[in-house]
């Protein structure tokens, strides 16, 4: 579910000789406005250790990690051995490292489903099923018929903060909601962030102020410029089995898309012009419309119960008046699993993604747990699952946090960074959105690295990846990762680097551990989360979300303000 913008090795001699005649902390950087201890710790990192991780995690006998699979098991057994090895505190269920997340697979059977538009006047509009539309049940039951009137809402959105309401004078209760992706278009970045996408503009926002709201079902119209991604992404992605966190609360009967000229023969039918309808949702004074027209569908699904664990620890702060506020580091470590209908090699090993990333969690538990003083503050240490799910994992890691969200002071999350080299540049997007920012700077300078700014803030990268689980119940959150720019070569090298991984490795068999790799870079991004992760534990003020901010509700609640 990461962005594809990481990083894979290309196997040069020169660069593996280089590598190997090079001491392993070599490397590491100082950084004088830490304490000695801290100082300690980041000299104690080492590539290796990464790569030893990497290596077993991604090896094929793990079978891929997928989720509620032996493989996926596997590797979490070896990281909570990890974790007792260092002497780290099990914060998983009953005195143990695992927290059981639990999960249900759903798969639409499209040969016993149907799905009818019916205009009150004029044909029934039967639909073919990945063609035209696609859609799951939501609440985990076998069959459901759904017979309900369809409210066109346009972006669906309620934010009082932006004064905007999509449900205006509107009962929902009962009925079928047919919106649009995205949020309202805008320049005025105080106004949905101008052009970047905020929270509202995701789909899973949308399902869920629906769901909030009483609606049985929610129809997206897709649209590709609206979306970013084109409709295949949304087939792909919305048939076979998709896997929830098995819910306390109702969902929608029906949580589906069609494709836009579908939505505008519908309109059509019922006499009106959905053009001219998507444009009046673009502005304040927007008002739901009914469509005279039902949803007639029966969805039968194959419901599959799973259970999958959170890997969880914590190296306790040394100072009894910090010590029951923790920084937490997140990392997930499941991948795809295997496809076996799939000819030739159908493991996805997942090496870049996110053995690294589990790799680079477990390096600074070591180093920090092996320095001579630990920081004030607590420490957790959580490897997450069924990231590629749908970030379920971190979501119940948010929602049932192992110490009260608003005693975590920073979440640093750590996904995909491809072992090729040293970067020049980092990747913190979101850090700019809270008050630790500052020291992010300057740790930056401290390390040698520019920061790089978000290069497609419309496409909503922040949203997309597990540091945003807790960032929606208010912890300070971001990832951290390599930019483009990396030591000893042209600044054209790294974005090459990129387009040849997201084209050939990223989420496909290849992503594969290959020895040539260089893994003083990851070991580099290890160092400075230890140096930040420390900086917050140690720091007089915690950090929070700079005011006006998305989460700066959810941060005060957690706060009990
Ligand atoms: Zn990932």
């Amino acid at each position: 579910m990461r962005k594809a913008t990481g990083l894979i090795a290309v196997l040069l001699t020169t660069t593996l000789v280089f590598s190997q005649n090079k001491p392993a902390n070599k490397r590491s950087v100082t950084d004088t406005s830490l304490p000695p201890a801290a100082q300690t710790a980041l000299r104690n990192v080492n590539p290796e250790n990464i790569r030893q991780h990497v290596r077993f995690l991604s090896h094929d006998l793990l079978e891929g990690r997928g989720t509620g699979t032996r493989g996926g098991d596997i590797a979490a057994e070896y990281i909570a051995t990890q974790f007792a090895l260092y002497g780290l505190k099990p914060m998983g269920d009953n005195g143990s490292y695992m927290q059981k997340v639990p999960l249900v697979g759903v798969t639409t059977v499209p040969e016993s489903s149907s799905f009818v538009l019916q205009p009150a006047k004029g044909e029934p509009m039967k639909l073919a099923y990945k063609d035209e539309y696609v859609a799951y049940n939501q609440n985990l039951t076998e069959k459901v018929d759904i017979d309900a009137p369809i409210v066109f809402v346009g972006y669906g959105i309620e934010a009082p903060e932006y004064k905007w309401n999509d449900y205006k004078d509107v009962d929902v209760r009962g009925k079928v909601l047919l919106m649009l992706v995205n949020e309202p278009p805008s320049n005025d970045d105080n106004f949905f962030k101008g052009k970047a996408l905020t929270y509202y503009g995701r789909w899973t926002y949308k399902y869920e102020e629906a769901a909030r709201k009483g609606a049985i079902g929610v129809i997206l119209i897709h649209k590709t410029d609206m979306a970013s991604y084109g409709w295949e992404v949304v087939r792909n992605s919305n048939s076979g089995e998709k896997s929830f966190l098995r819910a306390d609360h109702p969902q929608l009967d029906a949580a589906s898309w069609i494709q836009l000229d579908v939505a505008r023969a519908l309109a059509k039918t019922s006499g009106m012009d959905l053009d001219q309808m998507m444009k009046s949702a673009q502005s304040r004074g927007f008002r739901p419309v009914e469509m005279n027209a039902k949803l007639k569908a029966t969805l039968v699904s194959k419901i599959r119960p799973m259970q999958s664990n959170n890997v969880i620890a914590m190296l306790p702060g040394s100072d009894p008046k910090l010590s029951s506020e923790a920084v937490i580091f997140t990392a997930h470590y499941d991948h795809l699993g295997i496809r076996p209908d799939q000819p030739g090699d159908n493991i996805y090993n997942g090496a870049a993604d996110n053995a690294t990333g589990c790799g680079i969690l477990l390096e600074m538990a070591r180093a920090i747990a092996s320095a001579p003083q630990h920081p004030k503050r607590s420490m957790i240490f959580a490897s997450v699952t069924a990231e590629e799910q749908g970030l379920l994992g971190s979501e119940y890691l948010g929602k049932h946090p192992p110490i009260p969200a608003g005693k975590i002071v920073l979440n640093l999350n750590y996904d995909d960074l491809p072992p090729i080299g040293v970067p020049e540049e980092i990747e913190v997007v979101g850090a700019e959105r809270t008050t630790f920012y500052p020291t992010v700077q300057a740790t930056a300078k401290a390390f040698g690295v520019a920061i790089k700014p978000d290069s497609r803030p419309e496409a909503g990268h922040y949203y997309r990846s597990d540091h945003f689980s807790m960032a929606r119940v208010g912890v300070p959150a971001f990832s951290i990762n390599e930019g483009m720019k990396f030591e000893g070569h042209p600044a054209a090298w790294g974005v090459q680097q990129a387009e040849d991984y997201t084209a050939h490795r990223y989420h496909q068999p290849s992503d594969e551990y290959k020895p040539e790799m260089i893994f003083t870079g990851d070991a580099k991004m290890a160092q400075l989360g230890v140096a930040l992760g420390w900086k917050a534990a140690n720091a007089a003020a915690i950090p929070t979300w700079r005011s006006g901010d998305e989460f700066e509700a959810a941060r005060k609640a957690s706060l009990g303000q």
